[in-house]
């Protein structure tokens, strides 16, 4: 029970850190090297080397990313893979990155160009609102309760915690963590600030 306990811990501390670090994400190379987000990727390491230190088998899966070089676990079948970018923002970064380029590439042939020109001429008639250039294309998101998560890190924090617990989370079951611990967290930070608002209004000069 404790075991389970403690794991319980990790995945909501691994899972919400991975989302605080990932909103910090800024595409360069040490961008998790300072700052306030520094003292995170702290922690999260922290967290990282106590499942690693229970979970043995899963050193394998520890990677790191081939842009910034921050450690990440990664899926079993990638073990032992250098050139994997990190789910933090690396990768979609990469992706993006690319379906611009594809579709660069794609609007100067002449299919292209045709096509672009049909889009334009429907669009002017007010029809078609959706824009099928790639590269306009968000990432897609989850929403529960008011509370917008990014697919791809529920997945990376669902194949995490499936990893840690040794079975099969649902998308489902993260969701639902993710939110709850979020709540709690702006819950925490609303308190701290209550608490330093009415701080500074009692030694106010
Ligand atoms: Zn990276």
């Amino acid at each position: 029970m404790r075991v389970f306990r403690k794991h319980q811990h990790h995945k909501r501390d691994s899972g919400f850190l991975v989302i605080k670090i990932q909103e910090r994400f800024q595409f360069c190379r040490d961008w998790y090297r300072t700052g306030e987000v520094r003292a995170m990727v702290e922690q999260y390491y922290v967290v990282l080397r106590t499942v690693l230190r229970a979970r043995t088998e899963l050193r394998r899966c520890v990677t790191r990313c081939r842009h910034c070089r921050i450690f990440f676990l990664t899926h079993p079948r990638n073990g032992g893979r250098r050139d994997l970018r990190c789910p933090f923002g690396c990768k979609e970064a990469h992706r993006k990155r690319c379906s611009t380029q594809r579709s660069v590439e794609y609007y100067g042939t002449e299919e292209g160009k045709t096509k672009k020109k049909i889009q334009n001429g429907k669009r002017s008639h007010g029809e078609a609102r959706a824009d099928h250039n790639p590269q306009f294309l968000s990432a897609p998101q989850l929403e529960r309760d008011g509370v917008r998560l990014d697919a791809a890190t529920v997945g990376y924090v669902r194949m995490v915690t499936s990893l840690i617990e040794a079975r099969r989370v649902s998308e489902e079951e993260i969701v639902e963590m993710l939110v709850r611990t979020m709540r709690q967290h702006s819950i925490a930070r609303r308190r701290r600030m209550d608490y330093v608002l009415a701080y500074l209004k009692k030694n106010a000069p």
